[in-house]
């Protein structure tokens, strides 16, 4: 069940250091005093709310929490770059110790669970860093795909997973973002046994391709396929993809069939 942030704290971090993992991915280290302030949850697609100073207020923007290390005191979170537009990407490849951020949540939704006979998790570098932390989390004995798009090969990560995993890359190139995605995802081979879903990414391709591919075409309930979305929309700021799911939500509501 997801958690109400709003109902948690909201507390001021501090920039540590950052690294630049890949051409497209930068971490930053976060802590400082309001690190106390900040109350980890079990999900591993932990996210918070960051808010930036906009011309007219806060803008606010989601992330995933990739890791919380007690003992540095200090949250990490990675960040796509995807070019000058937008407030998070470019603050986040310009960030340097010293820099405040504040800091609201966190909210989850998703974990992986033991009852599952095997996995499926797929998305895009948006949702790299929720895989990754749900690959850590799975048992070791556990069998399933893990499909990720990247922009190119300079964009692997490496991240551990059980050996039963089968990791599939798939890289963009000047395809639309999802496009491949969603027909690597529907090339895997569908195990025996019941499905745990997680796939998020660009919100088209995640809410109009694969979701009917999930819950429609495999017959998949959304108890065990709850945690598929979008995590942000082409063309669209965080503003304007919150309105897109808002119409989508109304929609569907006003056509039940048609999700
Ligand atoms: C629960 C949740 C967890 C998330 N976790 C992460 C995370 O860990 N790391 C992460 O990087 N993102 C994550 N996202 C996605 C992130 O919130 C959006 O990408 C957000 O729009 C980025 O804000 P921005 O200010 O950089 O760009 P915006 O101002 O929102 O958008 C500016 C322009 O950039 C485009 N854009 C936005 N994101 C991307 C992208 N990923 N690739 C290409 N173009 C893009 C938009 O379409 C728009 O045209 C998560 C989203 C959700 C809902």
């Amino acid at each position: 069940m997801e958690v109400n942030f709003l109902a948690r704290s909201r507390t001021t971090l501090v920039v540590q250091h950052t690294i630049r993992l890949t051409d497209h991915l930068v971490r930053v280290h976060l802590g400082g005093p309001g690190f106390d302030a900040f109350q980890p949850n079990d999900f591993t697609d932990a996210y918070v709310k960051l808010a930036f100073p906009g011309a007219d207020g806060e803008v606010m923007r989601t992330y995933t929490v990739r890791a919380v290390d007690p003992a540095a005191r200090e949250i990490v979170i990675d960040f796509v770059y995807h070019g000058d537009e937008g407030v998070a990407g470019p603050w986040a490849v310009n960030a340097e110790p010293g820099d405040t951020i504040d800091v609201q949540g966190p909210g989850g939704a998703y974990a992986p669970r033991a009852d599952a006979d095997w996995h499926l998790l797929a998305g895009d570098e948006s949702a790299l860093p929720a895989i990754a932390a749900a690959c850590a989390a799975l048992p070791s004995d556990a069998v399933g795909h893990v499909v990720i798009e990247i922009d190119g090969p300079a964009d692997k990560l490496a991240f551990p997973y059980p050996e039963g995993i089968e990791l599939t890359w798939v890289y963009r190139g000047d395809a639309q973002p999802g496009e491949k995605l969603a027909a690597a995802v529907r090339a895997q081979p569908w195990l025996d046994g019941q499905v745990q879903v997680f796939i998020h990414g660009e919100a088209q391709a995640v809410m109009h391709d694969l979701r009917p591919y999930i819950r429609k075409e495999r017959g998949i309930s959304a108890e065990w396929a709850s945690s598929i979305s979008g995590y942000w929309r082409r063309g669209r700021t965080e503003e304007g993809f919150r309105r897109w799911k808002s119409e989508l939500a109304e929609t569907e509501r006003a056509t039940p069939a048609a999700v």
